[in-house]
């Protein structure tokens, strides 16, 4: 099979031997979580229960009336203990396990999914709280509610999982194959398209064996491999090199008739729609060089990250820094006393030694950031006039173009942090244009 990629990019060490052949296991139930309110791109939910009620295994237990929003769901049966406030979380409902693990009544299997209509699908998505769980956590029932003028063509599945360290998503694809698939086909129903791909990179293909062997005499589905490349799971990247169409500069996936989403998320769609069942759990890849025992759990959303750290057998030394995520795009966290989330992919915890402490020098001007840039970018033009503050060639200069990806600053022998100067400038520019819209519309008034 031809293997597809794209120009620019890096190929940082994949650091996944740690657990790609860990089989996913149940994390030990915990005794408390906190699940938060806003888990998504979109409106916060409001609570719906409030200190001291009982709350069941799927319970609705926050929601808004926001289109782009998704409601959540108790992932434990017990007693909601508190609605607190964890920094960069927000507003959490505390639940205690009583242990019963008690089923919400409102959970039923449906025994004729396929009768289902289109706006049927869409609900039962959104019921479910489905967001993207490949890190955007966009509400899917949005996503899969294409607008009229905008017909999808193609619907591609992320399997691409190209950032260091993760292997969640390849061992959904190796362990529930079937249910990815199951859940792609309500997928392309609620899209009303005929023709999909399924992107995987060459360095997991046990799992494109698998997908293929699976869709043997399936036309409609196609497994796509690419070659390992970082950021080759970028939406824009992955489109191109799974159809060839290039996402035009600050346009969307739709306006080349794409949608994209994740493996994960299409598991999550087969349980919803089958069994009735919200994102009340996820694989979680636990990995680095801090943590003994690395491993891929199934974790009940608002679990601790520092419960499955016991589970993975402790800290191992001092651990420097911890990201939710990746290490290129993830987020570094404060303190192991947060929460798993819908879009949390994985914990990384990486000891002292392995974090950069470099200070940043002068530019040696050798465009090795240009030549990475998977964008086609200037990164080095763009930090420069970032620095000072030249806005408006920022902006000509297509910043908003940035993906984030990091790619630039990984490859920076100067070691300048060149994304966080080009995602502060997005910031600048993209609240600029705001205030200027906002210009504009009050002189039409007059
Ligand atoms: S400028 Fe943006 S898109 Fe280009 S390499 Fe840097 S972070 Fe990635
Ligand atoms: S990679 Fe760093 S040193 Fe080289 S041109 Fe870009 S900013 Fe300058």
């Amino acid at each position: 099979m031809k293997k597809r990629t794209f120009v620019g990019g890096i190929h940082p060490p994949g650091n996944k031997v740690a657990t790609v052949n860990k089989k996913i296991v149940a994390a030990e139930p915990p005794n408390n979580v906190f699940i938060p309110l806003i888990q998504h791109i979109g409106a916060p939910c409001h609570a719906l229960v409030g200190v001291g009620d009982t709350v069941r295994v799927g319970q609705k237990i926050g929601d808004a009336s926001a289109f782009v929003s998704a409601p959540v769901h108790a992932s434990i049966s017990g007693t909601v203990r508190s609605i607190v406030d964890i920094p960069g979380f927000g507003k959490c409902v505390e639940i205690e396990n009583d242990g019963k693990n008690t089923l919400d009544p409102s959970i039923v299997h449906n025994p004729n999914p396929d009768s289902l209509t289109l706006d049927q699908l869409r609900q039962a998505v959104r019921n479910a709280g489905i967001v993207g769980m490949g890190g955007a956590a966009f509400p899917a029932h949005v996503k899969f509610n294409p607008l009229k003028d905008k017909p999808i063509e193609f619907l591609i599945l992320n399997g691409s999982e190209c950032e260091p360290y993760l292997t969640a998503d390849h061992r959904v694809m190796l362990e529930y194959p079937d249910r990815i698939l199951a859940g792609m086909k309500y997928i392309m129903k609620m899209l009303n398209c005929s023709k999909g791909y399924i992107g995987i990179e060459d360095n997991k293909m046990d799992a494109v064996e698998v997908m293929v062997e699976l869709l043997l005499g399936t036309e409609e589905i196609q497994v796509v491999p690419l070659k390992a490349k970082y950021p080759q799971g970028s939406e824009k990247h992955l489109i191109y090199t799974c159809t060839g169409r290039v996402v035009p500069s600050g346009g969307l996936p739709m306006d080349v008739g794409v949608v994209v989403s994740n493996v994960s998320t299409a598991v999550a769609v087969a349980d919803a729609v089958e069994k009735g069942m919200p994102l009340i759990e996820r694989v979680v890849t636990v990995s680095g060089n801090g943590v003994k025992r690395p491993a891929n759990y199934r974790v009940k959303i608002g679990t601790l990250i520092s419960s499955l750290v016991e589970q993975s057998g402790g800290y191992n030394g001092r651990v420097g820094k911890i990201i939710s995520g990746g290490p290129m795009m993830g987020r570094t966290l404060y303190s192991d006393k947060v929460p798993i989330t819908k879009g949390t992919s994985g914990v990384l915890f990486l000891p002292n030694k392995e974090i950069a402490n470099e200070l940043p020098h002068s530019c040696v001007r050798c465009a090795k950031c240009v030549d990475a840039c998977p964008m086609f970018l200037e990164p080095t033009t763009l930090y420069k006039n970032s620095d000072k503050e030249k806005w408006d060639t920022v902006e000509r200069n297509n910043v908003l173009d940035c993906i984030e990806c990091g790619s630039c600053s990984y490859v920076c022998p100067a070691k300048i942090p060149l994304t966080q100067y080009i995602r502060q400038a997005k910031e600048i520019v993209r609240s600029r244009q705001k205030s200027q819209a906002a210009k504009e519309a009050a002189a039409a008034k007059g």
